[in-house]
């Protein structure tokens, strides 16, 4: 009879729609906080970068990557990070629904469950969401292109973000005043008013601000003591053995020019 019943209702599960990614194509997920202009604010984050933040943004973006398979590469700024599938992955049948999913949970688990190694005494005030999409490039240069935008996208609201907070914590402009000062202004004017009012030369400014995080894996070689009991000894003795391990690696590296490609070319031919 349960069995009958089973097969009555299994029908449902044709309801289900396929969500299959295209063949050969990178598969990005780039997940973002919800609502962290007050998630900031209220926690108290240091503007406009508190560096506390985005080193947990990345441990949890470390833990994505040694968790899930077959993440080739990932770039993180603010509140954002975007994880790349390698285009020959085969990871639950390419469901864009698990690839999406596994990796928006597996991040904001991380989130709370690391807070306070790097918050301290800074108490989580309530449980953070993320939010996630999916994208297929087709191309080596769509891909490229995806993480020069997002790359070019982090320099843009840094060197803002830099101004702006300059105006408010040293020069005392209210937030509306300092808007309005830097209305209609470009890069050059952003950085002349840094450079001439703050004595700031934005290319100092630290290349984690201003590149954001890329990781990569990377062989290390990790010497590491081991005891051992030989044979014909009583004794334990200690040996230093040395393991190479492949690791996710951040970087703050320029990744628009062809430089960073040229040195990890792994990265694309895989
Ligand atoms: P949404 O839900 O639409 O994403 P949001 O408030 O999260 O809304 P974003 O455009 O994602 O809007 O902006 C992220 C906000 O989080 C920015 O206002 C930024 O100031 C803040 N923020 C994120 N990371 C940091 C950080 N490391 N230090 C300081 N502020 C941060
Ligand atoms: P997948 O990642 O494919 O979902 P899974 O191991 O989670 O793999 P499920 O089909 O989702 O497989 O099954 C969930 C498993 O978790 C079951 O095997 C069940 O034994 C266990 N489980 C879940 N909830 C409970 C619970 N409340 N008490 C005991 N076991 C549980
Ligand atoms: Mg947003
Ligand atoms: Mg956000
Ligand atoms: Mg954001
Ligand atoms: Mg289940
Ligand atoms: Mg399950």
């Amino acid at each position: 009879l349960l069995s009958m019943a089973k097969s009555k209702f299994e029908y449902v599960r044709d309801f289900e729609a396929d969500d299959t990614c295209l063949p050969n194509c990178w598969v990005v997920v780039r997940l973002d906080g919800r609502n962290f202009h007050r998630f900031s604010e209220q926690h108290e984050f240091k503007k406009p970068n508190d560096d506390r933040a985005l080193h947990l943004m990345t441990k949890c973006a470390q833990t994505v990557m040694e968790e899930l398979e077959d993440i080739a590469i990932a770039y993180g700024q603010s509140d954002e990070y975007s994880f790349v599938f390698k285009k020959k992955s085969r990871w639950f049948k390419r469901r864009a629904s698990k690839f999406m999913t596994h990796v928006v949970s597996q991040f904001a688990s991380s989130y709370v469950f690391y807070w306070k190694d790097y918050f301290k005494d800074q108490q989580l005030l309530y449980p953070p969401g993320f939010d996630a999409r999916i994208v297929l490039y087709p191309s080596n240069q769509n891909l490229k292109d995806y993480l020069s935008w997002r790359q070019a996208d982090c320099h843009i609201n840094n060197l803002y973000n830099t101004v702006f907070w300059m105006l408010v914590q040293r020069s005392g402009l209210t937030p509306v005043q300092a808007q309005d000062r830097l209305q209609g202004t470009l890069a050059g004017d952003k950085n002349e008013i840094l450079f001439s009012e703050f004595n700031i030369n934005y290319n100092n400014e630290p290349l984690m601000y201003r590149k954001g995080t890329v990781l990569v894996w990377q062989k290390v070689n990790e010497v590491m003591t081991k005891k051992i009991k030989l044979p014909k000894e009583a004794e334990e003795k200690e040996v230093e053995v040395t393991r190479t391990r492949t690791k996710v690696v951040p970087l703050h590296c320029d990744i628009i020019g062809d430089q960073f490609w040229e040195e990890y070319p792994e990265i694309l031919a895989e």
